[in-house]
């Protein structure tokens, strides 16, 4: 039986990021991926201004870069209840929300998770694919049988680390249940190309009717897409032509642009969810700990999960590295840090959630009056500010019902 510093189980973003840096301190590890090919999954393509400010710490932006990443320089919020010039002359530079980063990083999901899967291995972690995990043992003796090119096979390691996403398999070995709010909308994503006229270096949200819709450009005329829309509607993009419809839904007279999104191609599937968050408390157990989506995710309205799970990714290593003793105790500061982190980005995600992907006559006036004081109170979107700078950016009375009431007009009813 092979024996490892680490196992990780699942080999994405978060596995193989948690993998190199491992790798390179020395650490023996093994990485168990399920999928033979990255695929796209309609997954997060942003990292934000914060989340580049994680991956430059963990010693992988140059790698990043060199696999293509992109900066967007400039933000956009349309609506309805705005002018097109008037949302453009208030475009927001994106250089200013954490130190010496031009903007946030934009990078294809797939290509994310080979680069760093590959890095891995070059760093020294043994490097699985196709892998079927059969069972997994946590507590004193953490371990994995696993069965991969039909051979059966069993590894332990000093400690299991659960980097398999959204319906992790190591979570369940631990016995740790997440927390989870509603789900409030739906929200489906879409890679475009052959998009021409779109402002490259621009990023965009935006508003309209009944649907909102989120933008962010990869070059050469490919452009990341996503739109919210109602739970009631749930099956409104569904069937062989989703996605021409879905695209469709993007012409805006809010954002006279959009339609050179309309007109571009669908460059891969269609995929919706109903967003909400999780999360736990304790994201650990004996022998195991839990990265990334598998410790509870955030609603992907605002598009944190990388920069989560970068920061997951750093926090753990730097623990590793900085004891001998890999008991569960060693890990109570990054449950505690994760928690108020993740509080935070519920709120903020909330806050978002009702503003842009709720329709109608209501939300319509609550964006158009949000919009007219926020001009006269920059303080009202320092939620806003959480997103881009970091959950630790922005004062904690913004992480307050008081705050929520404010951005939302509801004072009396707080
Ligand atoms: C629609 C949508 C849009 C998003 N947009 C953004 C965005 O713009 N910016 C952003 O920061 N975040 C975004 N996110 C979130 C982001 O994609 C995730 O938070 C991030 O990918 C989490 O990384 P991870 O490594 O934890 O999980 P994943 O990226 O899901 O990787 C998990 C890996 O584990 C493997 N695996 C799963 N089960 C097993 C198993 N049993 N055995 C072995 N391997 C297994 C999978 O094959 C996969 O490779 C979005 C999410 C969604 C759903």
């Amino acid at each position: 039986m092979d024996s490892y510093d680490l196992i990780i189980v699942g080999g994405g973003i978060g596995g193989s990021a948690l993998a190199t840096v491992a790798a390179r301190a020395g650490r023996s590890v093994l990485v168990l991926e399920r999928s033979e090919v990255f695929e796209d999954q309609v997954r997060g393509e942003w990292i934000a201004p914060w989340g580049v400010t994680e991956v430059r710490r963990l010693g992988l932006l140059d790698l990043l870069i060199g696999a293509g990443g992109r900066y967007l320089t400039r933000h956009v919020t349309y609506d309805e209840a705005r002018d097109p010039a008037v949302a453009e002359a208030a475009a927001l530079p994106l250089n200013i929300f954490a130190p010496d980063v031009p903007g946030p990083l934009c990078l294809g999901h797939p290509h994310h998770c080979q680069t760093l899967f590959d890095e891995a291995g070059r760093a020294g972690a043994t490097m699985l694919r196709g892998v079927v995990v059969e069972s997994l043992a946590v507590g004193a003796a953490p371990g994995v049988i696993f069965s991969v090119e039909g051979r059966r096979r069993e590894a332990r390691a000093r400690l299991l680390i659960g980097a398999d996403g959204r319906n992790s398999v190591v979570r369940d070995a631990c016995g740790i249940t997440l927390d989870a709010d509603r789900p409030h909308h739906m929200f489906g994503g879409l890679l475009v190309e052959g998009v021409e006229g779109w402002d490259e270096d621009k990023q965009a949200i935006g508003t309209e009717g009944d649907f909102a819709f989120l933008v962010f450009p990869q070059g050469d005329g490919r452009i990341r897409v996503y739109g919210s829309y109602s739970l009631r509607d749930r099956g409104r993009f569904s069937g062989p032509d989703g996605a021409r419809r879905f695209l469709d839904s993007f012409r805006a007279r809010c954002s006279p642009a959009n339609a050179h999104i309309a007109d571009g191609r669908p460059a891969g599937p269609l995929r919706s969810y109903a967003n909400n968050d999780t999360w736990t408390d304790t994201p650990y157990a004996a022998g195991a700990v839990l990265i990334g989506d598998a410790a509870g995710w955030n609603d992907p309205i605002i598009g944190l999960g990388l920069s989560i799970t970068y920061r997951d990714v750093r926090l753990i290593s730097n623990l590793l590295a900085g004891s001998e003793d890999w008991s569960e105790g060693l890990f109570a500061p990054y449950a505690e840090e994760r928690r108020e982190r993740m509080r935070r980005l519920r709120f903020v995600a909330k806050i978002t959630s009702t503003l842009d992907a709720e329709f109608g006559d209501e939300a319509r006036e609550r964006r158009r009056a949000y919009f007219e004081r926020s001009m006269g109170d920059p303080t009202l979107g320092l939620h806003a500010f959480a997103v881009l700078g970091g959950p630790e950016s922005a004062p904690p009375e913004t992480f307050t019902p008081a705050h929520r009431a404010r951005v939302l007009g509801t004072e009396s009813d707080a």
